[in-house]
């Protein structure tokens, strides 16, 4: 691509001076009760670039409210008729992809290519389940006795609260909100007080497609906890969509036991990248760079630890190193730049501790290995080799730009290491062998698995983990199914 074709993003000040900076309830734009409001920073600079409603716990419910309001009606508006908005929204999002990817990359610090990717893999799942909103089906059967007849038919949980996290700002909203919109749910959702600028801009662009008063409704907070608890404890709410932290999420599945709330979990991650000696080291190398540094190193489904056969740990690590070296740390709206800051100072400390005490415990630095000075939250990329068991970072999500290696001896080593953990989100495995492949899938506790590829993240799939990653699935033909309740009715025979 010459620099002329190459996307870039529009002007900032245009962008944030044109943001709604008020929580979106029953379809109108307003300002916290008692006018609270707080700022969000850029990463990269520490600067602030907008200030927004605060909402308080009374807010909450009118949100709330506003989505019980609206719930009867959206949900026996035709399934036509919500595939149609959500299919608008998804060419909408296209033709303003160049926006939203700008202000992603101005709240969350991603680069400005991979804010682009994140469009495309986002809004993939307006265009997913606007096809599935017209697929939502029962089913009518003669029962087994012979004496009468069964009916099973779907039907829209109802009003529904969605909370998610700043590392995705778009995809974490779009996988939720797109398949609550097309069974027929309305929602509240609230986004993570560090990037809640792309939820406002995605909530007026639903809004633009046609989307109703109320049934979409937006509570920015820095109060998550007092916000969303009253939420959780009322009656009339029918489900819980929550992305986060596992540490948060054990806390919200103890307030929806009160009532018996449905939710759905995708929490934390500790993917095992495991390299057999027979792999396409190539194809080992670009999948690891995938991996491991995507998103800055913040993703549930980043590599973890990297668990490498013996024979071919020191060329992986030395090609990999290399790679690393090639990385260009700055600001993601800079061209060229492919490594932005880390979220926030808590962020870095995090990578910082773990390193240090990965390396304490004498594992060796390959590259990298600490902060990175001045303004700004950065990094710089790492590779450590030789990581010792017991190191925090094989058991804690890392969260940050640092590559683990750890090497193995045969399949069965490989196998005890990767399932040696309380989390079962992803695995990736490298290998050319199709039996070791397909014995890998059977014995490795996870709910995905990338199989000679280093990203798994497709609408048309499955998300989701076991253990304590979590419970349900975003995506693919399951995800509509989290808002769904299924009821049968038993009739005579005619
Ligand atoms: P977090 O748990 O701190 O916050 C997630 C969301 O929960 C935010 O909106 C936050 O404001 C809110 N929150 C925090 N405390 C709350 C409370 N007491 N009550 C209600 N809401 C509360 O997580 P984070 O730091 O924003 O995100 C990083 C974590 O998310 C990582 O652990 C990562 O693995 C996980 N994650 C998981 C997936 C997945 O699909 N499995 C995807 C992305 C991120």
């Amino acid at each position: 691509q010459n620099a002329s074709s190459t996307p870039r993003p529009v002007d900032e000040a245009t962008l944030l001076a044109s943001l709604p900076s008020g929580l979106f309830v029953g379809g109108e734009w307003r300002d916290a009760s008692g006018g609270a409001t707080f700022d969000v920073a850029d990463p990269a600079t520490g600067r602030t670039i907008a200030t927004i409603a605060d909402a308080s716990p009374d807010d909450g419910i009118t949100a709330l409210d506003a989505a019980v309001d609206a719930a009867a009606e959206w949900a026996a508006t035709a399934p036509r008729v919500r595939a149609e908005i959500l299919r608008r929204a998804f060419d909408m999002l296209q033709e303003r992809k160049l926006e939203i990817a700008t202000l992603m990359t101005l709240e969350m610090g991603k680069p400005f290519a991979e804010s682009l990717g994140e469009v495309a893999y986002g809004g993939e799942f307006l265009r997913w389940f606007s096809e599935e909103a017209v697929r939502i089906t029962g089913r009518y059967g003669v029962n087994p006795e012979g004496t009468g007849r069964t009916i099973v038919s779907q039907h829209p949980v109802g009003p529904c609260y969605l909370i998610t996290p700043w590392n995705f700002p778009l995809a974490m909203a779009t996988r939720k909100i797109a398949p609550a919109l097309a069974a027929g749910c309305t929602v509240v959702v609230k986004p993570a007080e560090l990037t809640p600028l792309t939820t406002l801009f995605f909530a007026q662009l639903l809004t633009d497609a046609g989307l109703p008063a109320g049934v979409l409704n937006v509570v920015t907070t820095t109060h998550s906890g007092p916000v969303s608890k009253p939420i959780i404890s009322d009656p009339r709410l029918r489900k819980l969509s929550f992305t986060g932290s596992t540490a948060v999420g054990k806390k919200l599945i103890a307030q929806a036991a009160e009532n018996v709330l449905r939710t759905s979990m995708e929490l934390g991650g500790n993917a095992p990248f495991v390299i057999f000696d027979d792999a396409d080291l190539d194809k080992a190398v670009d999948g690891a760079m995938l991996a491991k540094f995507r998103n800055i190193g913040q993703a549930c489904t980043a590599a973890n630890r990297f668990i490498v056969q013996r024979g071919i740990a020191d060329e992986f690590a030395r090609r990999v190193t290399e790679r690393v070296e090639q990385l260009r740390v700055g600001r993601g709206t800079d061209e060229g730049v492919t490594i932005g800051p880390l979220i926030n100072e808590s962020a870095v400390e995090k990578a910082r501790t773990l390193t240090d005490d990965a390396v304490t415990r004498g594992a060796q630095v390959l590259t990298g290995g600490s902060a990175i000075d001045g303004d700004g939250t950065f990094f710089a990329p790492t590779v450590i080799t030789e990581v010792p068991t017991g190191s925090d970072i094989l058991r804690e999500e890392i969260f940050g730009p640092v590559l683990a290696i750890i090497p193995f001896d045969d399949e069965e080593d490989a196998v005890r290491l990767a399932n040696d953990t309380e989390y079962g989100l992803v695995a990736y495995v490298f290998t050319e062998n199709l039996a070791r492949g397909q014995r890998m899938i059977e014995r490795l506790d996870t709910g995905m698995m990338g199989l000679n590829v280093g990203v798994v993240s497709n609408a048309s799939a499955p998300f989701g983990g076991v253990k304590q990653s979590g419970i349900g699935r975003e995506g693919g033909l399951e995800g509509i199914h989290e808002y769904l309740s299924t009821k049968y009715t038993m009739t005579p025979n005619p």
